[in-house]
């Protein structure tokens, strides 16, 4: 996958050069381009920014400057950018559903906005997609770009190994994730599962399964009432409620 980011501050970036990621550039299933919007001005102050019409605090990023820079980004590749990307805290909200379909593109080009944002032109004209991270505002794209960029990389097929499998990640199948385990066997006086000792692939499955239903039904009511759930899901969740109970019911008659 080809990816272009269109920053005032490529320097930020250096945070997509460990782990994953850089495996992922190293091993050329990615290449990250950053281009500086600022060199792509055309006067002596190499100015991007400018006070708003009508009045008002902050700076607002230029569209000129934006305009030139995603020019130059478009003709670098012969492969299409067809997803010209506007981080924006008033875009569609960022999810794994969305990672997955970015990460069967070929190509993604974020624009990255500071100050009080970019000129509305830059939007309407310019961006493909709108894409916010959350309901809270940072101080520049580049932070919710790289999440983006971080989440998309580690599903494009061959970047994490044989032995990593993005397939179990929370909210894959719309659950969150069932509880992890490693050495050592008892930490601090609590123990492993047992199940997880016992080398039954098929009590670990249903083990894990139950965990992954019991997590997002207790955290995320609203995931879990959208997810696709199957007959053994069902029953799992019958499960959970009698365990629920049961232990309700051994509360109130104390010890
Ligand atoms: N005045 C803008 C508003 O109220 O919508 C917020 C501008 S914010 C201070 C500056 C830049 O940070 C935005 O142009 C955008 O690129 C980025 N940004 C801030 N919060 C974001 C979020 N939650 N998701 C995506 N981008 C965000």
């Amino acid at each position: 996958m080809e990816i272009d980011v269109l920053t005032l501050f490529p320097g930020m970036f250096q945070a997509l050069d460990y782990s994953i990621v850089k495996r992922a550039k190293e091993k050329g299933l990615v290449t990250l381009r950053l281009w500086d919007i600022r060199d792509y001005t055309e006067d002596r102050h190499r100015t991007v920014d400018d006070t708003p019409y009508g009045g008002g605090a902050g700076m607002v990023m230029k569209p000129d400057p934006v305009y030139r820079a995603l020019q130059a980004v478009q003709a670098s590749s012969a492969t299409p950018g067809r997803r010209v990307i506007l981080m924006t805290p008033q875009g569609r909200p960022f999810d794994q559903r969305v990672a997955r379909e970015l990460a069967a593109e070929e190509r993604l080009i974020f624009i990255c906005g500071h100050y009080e944002g970019v000129d509305e032109r830059v939007r309407t004209l310019m961006a493909t997609d709108e894409i916010s991270i959350g309901d809270y505002v940072l101080t520049g794209g580049e932070l919710p770009a790289m999440v983006v960029i971080d989440a998309v990389v580690r599903l494009i097929p061959g970047v994490l190994g044989s032995e990593l499998s993005a397939e179990e990640d929370s909210f894959e199948d719309g659950l969150l994730e069932y509880p992890h385990y490693t050495r050592p066997r008892v930490f601090q006086g609590v123990e492993v599962p047992e199940v997880l000792l016992s080398g039954n692939h098929e009590a670990i499955r249903l083990w894990r399964r139950k965990e992954s239903l019991r997590r997002t039904r207790l955290r995320r009511p609203d995931l879990l009432a959208a997810a696709q759930l199957t007959e053994e899901d069902r029953r799992l969740l019958q499960e959970i409620e009698a365990e629920e109970r049961a232990q309700a019911e051994g509360n109130l008659q104390g010890p």
